[in-house]
């Protein structure tokens, strides 16, 4: 069931007809054929035949109607469509993909149990691999372009290699966050063979792998994560950390990151609810960004999806999903559910003071531009990806489904993405100017062997924990003292927050 690329490799592609969603600074929509919502300058020439994509090499060479393109150029037929930057996820644990659904009732503190505790340690190199590999074709497929793995399994540097070889091997944009839950951040960072992995196997130009430092900060006043701080500082990578996470880490992690200057525009927090409006002025003073996995907060536990918070200290947002132990590695989800949150905390905020919303405050065109855009001002890549215009890096989704009825009347172009789109009607995928998923299939993409390489994994899985330890790892028992406000294992700090105030 693949296609070949040899027919389209290094030739110019052309996107024609469709409804461009730019996503640039002003938001600008090149309307196609319903003609209706043009926001485009008033050219006058929009409305009727839609709008032109052109691709050359890796770049977006021209954005407009009728555009005439070189020879030898694939047309593809956008006409009925919409074209969209590709999506970026800033906070994905690509590796946890081979336990797809397996954890879907679980809290937070549930999850800690499994894999913090318990059984995250028995995933070998090989398991890191086949999780990667289905999570970075799941991606592709969703229109998800950029991914960044949030990969704190890496027990060893072969499971960092292993990590690595998936997402070379697919044709897709990763930054790879390296992490280990198994061990304190001082420690792994420290160590010569980490150093040595970043000379080996991450790029100079960190342009189709991109790298950050991936570790969580537990607000122990010792500060013992400062070692790995100053080992980011010094390699000139960004750090990625779990923040504000109910049960987890929350101000005192804050307090102590900005009390040592480890707060930059390049960090990005993850989650960022159950926080003080003291750690939003921090992180808001110093530049920082906040990826929200709206699925993962409503339903395990980190706290209330907080863009209604973020979107008042002036923070900016970037969008994930977190681990598809529980969810789908989509981001149209993550728009929709973003969308509900807000708003349903809006509302029910009104309510509460006897008053009525009459104009909802987060718009849909903002969580599109959270899913594009928001992720590459948040990876520091808003110079080349995350909108569509001249010169940036060809990363494009086409949206489009002539046998769904829900692919038309396209009225609304931003609330149809938000709202009514969702992966099946993903047509094509460019990645750096590469077509990786045409006509609904992903190109060169060999799924029966990548079920074979899965299989594999939740074979060695389940018996090294048994039957009856797999089939209670659904619902695992909760040792309390061991787990609650506090997962990691290289301090015994426990905040009292989250237990009777
Ligand atoms: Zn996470």
């Amino acid at each position: 069931m693949t296609q070949p690329t040899h027919d389209t490799a290094g030739r110019p592609i052309v996107l024609r007809g469709g409804t461009v969603l730019t996503v640039d600074a002003t938001r600008q929509v090149h309307t196609g054929r319903d003609g209706g919502g043009s926001r485009d300058g008033g050219d006058g020439r929009d409305g009727g035949d839609g709008c032109d994509v052109l691709v050359v090499g890796d770049r977006i060479a021209a954005v407009g109607p009728g555009l005439s393109v070189p020879d030898g150029t694939v047309e593809i037929d956008a006409r009925g469509g919409i074209v969209m930057p590709g999506m970026i996820d800033t906070h994905r644990h690509m590796w946890q993909t081979a336990m797809r659904g397996y954890g879907a009732d679980w809290t937070l503190t549930q999850y800690f149990v499994w894999y913090y505790l318990e059984w995250g340690k028995v995933f070998r190199p090989q398991d890191i691999h086949a999780g990667n590999l289905l999570a970075a074709w799941e991606a592709l497929d969703a229109g998800v372009t950029t991914t960044v793995d949030w990969s704190h399994g890496l027990q060893t540097p072969q499971h960092a290699d292993a990590a690595v070889d998936a997402l070379q091997a697919v044709p897709g944009r990763f930054v790879l966050a390296y992490g280990n839950i198994q061990d304190a951040p001082a420690a792994w960072t420290g160590t010569p063979e980490f150093r040595d992995f970043v000379a080996r196997r991450i790029p100079d130009d960190r342009d189709m792998l991109g790298f950050q430092i991936a570790f969580d900060v537990t607000g122990d006043p010792s500060f013992p994560e400062r070692p790995a701080f100053e080992v980011a500082r010094e390699l000139g990578v960004p750090v990625t950390t779990h923040a504000g996470v109910w049960g987890a880490t929350g101000d005192d992690g804050i307090r102590l990151m900005h009390e040592h200057g480890f707060m930059t525009p390049e960090t990005v927090y993850v989650h960022g609810a159950s926080l003080s409006a003291d750690s939003y002025h921090r992180i808001a003073a110093t530049g920082g960004s906040v990826s929200v996995s709206t699925e993962s907060e409503q339903s395990a536990g980190q706290g209330y999806p907080p863009t209604w918070t973020l979107r008042a200290h002036g923070i900016p947002v970037s969008l994930s999903m977190d681990t598809s132990v529980w969810w789908s590695g989509d981001l149209f989800s993550a728009m929709r559910t973003t969308l509900g949150a807000d708003r349903s905390r809006e509302h029910l905020q009104a309510h509460a003071s006897g008053e009525t919303v009459t104009h909802a405050a987060l718009r849909a065109d903002q969580v599109v531009e959270w899913a594009t855009r928001g992720g590459a001002r948040a990876l520091g890549r808003e110079a080349d990806l995350g909108s569509i215009e001249p010169g940036k890096k060809a990363d494009l989704v086409l949206i489009k489904n002539d046998a769904s009825p829900v692919s038309f009347p396209l009225l609304n172009p931003y609330g149809h993405v938000a709202f009514q789109a969702q992966r099946g009607d993903v047509h094509t995928v460019l990645v750096n100017g590469r077509i990786v998923k045409r006509d609904g299939r992903l190109v060169d993409v060999d799924l029966a062997a990548l079920r074979r390489t899965v299989d594999g994994t939740v074979d060695h899985l389940r018996s090294q924990l048994g039957e009856d330890a797999w089939q209670r790892g659904m619902n695992p028992d909760v040792p309390e003292t061991k787990v609650l406000d506090n997962p990691y294992t290289y301090t015994q700090y426990r905040s009292g927050s989250t237990h009777g105030g």
